[in-house]
């Protein structure tokens, strides 16, 4: 049985991972559920715990709440929106958090060769896939070339004293968006809250990113498919077992609008500024943390299928591409993704 919340979540919100589990339960399982992010969170816990679920699902919608004030670009009073909005080139502090994406976006950024860059927040809303309202039509090259001058990750720096974090631009329209490494962040926080409450158990999930450890309510291994990119919601392309890693995917299949039969994805290429246009639909990376794999599935989709796994396989990620034939689709993995692959 595909569970419900995985079809919300697969109807609702571009992802393309289902958490496959079946009904007959040999130990308790709590299953808590809600919103965040523009999208949903789900926490599944197997054996006996100690706090009730009505008070862990208050820590855990705190925790999410408290990235949502941190990062939200959706939030005019996040820390972030704030970090926009303001025109001044002098360090603004930020929380712990929030400088720990910076970095890890920094990181691959750097390694993708730019195909990830969280300051392409003027391109993104100028064609309509931020938080204001979403463009009918594609825009013009000079207006393309106008958002683009305030883009490049070199423009933004991360420091660090005694007194905490500080981020820094040189341009003072720069807008960064952390839409792409946000849900990644999320579970990584769900996941601390694991371990701080000494949960051993577990598969936390918001939007497309996911996390599992041990077993769940019927003493197996937690499973997670990947979903084929089709309009069929569950049909399943692979499935993994995590093993304690995180996995998320990126995909230009669910977010886009069209015009002139032409489709526009909301995954943007900082090179043209211009959505990605190739044949690489999906992308899905397993990492240690949710972050990274968050952050990488979006950089290797901007790339296409072999520049992303030509890069995967110098980076000896674990990868799994889905690229458009002709007559369909067709998949291909780094050996790193192959270990997780069960039948
Ligand atoms: P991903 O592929 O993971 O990321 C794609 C997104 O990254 C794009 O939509 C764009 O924002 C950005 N991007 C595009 N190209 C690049 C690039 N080359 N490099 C880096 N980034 C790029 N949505 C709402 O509708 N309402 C909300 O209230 C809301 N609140 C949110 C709060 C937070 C804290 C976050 C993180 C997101 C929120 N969202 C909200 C956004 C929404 O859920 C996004 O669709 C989601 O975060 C993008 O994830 P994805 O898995 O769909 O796509």
């Amino acid at each position: 049985m595909v569970h419900t919340f995985a079809k919300r979540l697969l109807l609702a919100a571009a992802l393309t991972l289902l958490v496959a589990c079946n009904d007959t339960t040999t130990r308790p399982q709590i299953d808590i559920e809600g919103k965040t992010m523009g999208t949903f969170y789900s926490v599944k816990i197997s054996g006996e715990i100690e706090q009730n679920k009505q008070q862990l699902q208050q820590e855990i919608d705190a925790l999410l709440e408290q990235a949502n004030d941190d990062i939200s670009t959706y939030r005019p009073n996040s820390v972030l929106s704030r970090f926009n909005q303001t025109h001044s080139s002098e360090p603004q502090p930020i929380p712990r958090g929030m400088a720990d994406i910076i970095l890890m976006a920094q990181r691959i950024g750097r390694d993708t060769h730019g195909a990830m860059d969280i300051t392409v927040g003027p391109l993104v809303n100028l064609w309509g896939f931020g938080p204001d309202k979403r463009v009918v039509k594609a825009p013009q090259q000079p207006q393309i070339d106008a958002a683009k001058r305030n883009t490049g990750l070199q423009h933004l720096k991360l420091l660090s004293d005694n007194r905490g974090e500080w981020l820094q631009k040189d341009l003072p329209q720069m807008y960064v968006d952390l839409s792409t490494l946000g849900e990644g962040y999320g579970v990584d926080q769900l996941v601390r809250l694991m371990a701080r409450k000494g949960i051993t158990n577990y598969l936390v999930s918001v939007g497309g990113a996911v996390s599992s450890r041990g077993v769940n309510g019927q003493g197996k291994p937690w499973r997670v498919a990947i979903q084929k990119p089709t309009d069929r919601e569950n049909a399943v392309q692979a499935m993994v077992d995590l093993q304690g890693y995180s996995i998320s995917t990126s995909g230009s299949y669910r977010n886009y609008f069209e015009q002139d039969g032409q489709r526009y994805s909301h995954v943007i290429d900082p090179a043209t500024g211009r959505p990605i246009n190739h044949r690489l639909v999906s992308a899905t990376v397993i990492a240690p943390t949710a972050l990274e794999a968050d952050g990488w599935d979006t950089g290797l989709m901007v790339l296409g299928t072999e520049k992303a796994l030509k890069l995967a396989e110098e980076q000896g990620l674990a990868v799994y591409l889905i690229s458009k034939t002709d007559d369909g689709f067709s998949a291909v993995m780094t050996p790193q993704f192959k270990a997780f692959l069960v039948q």
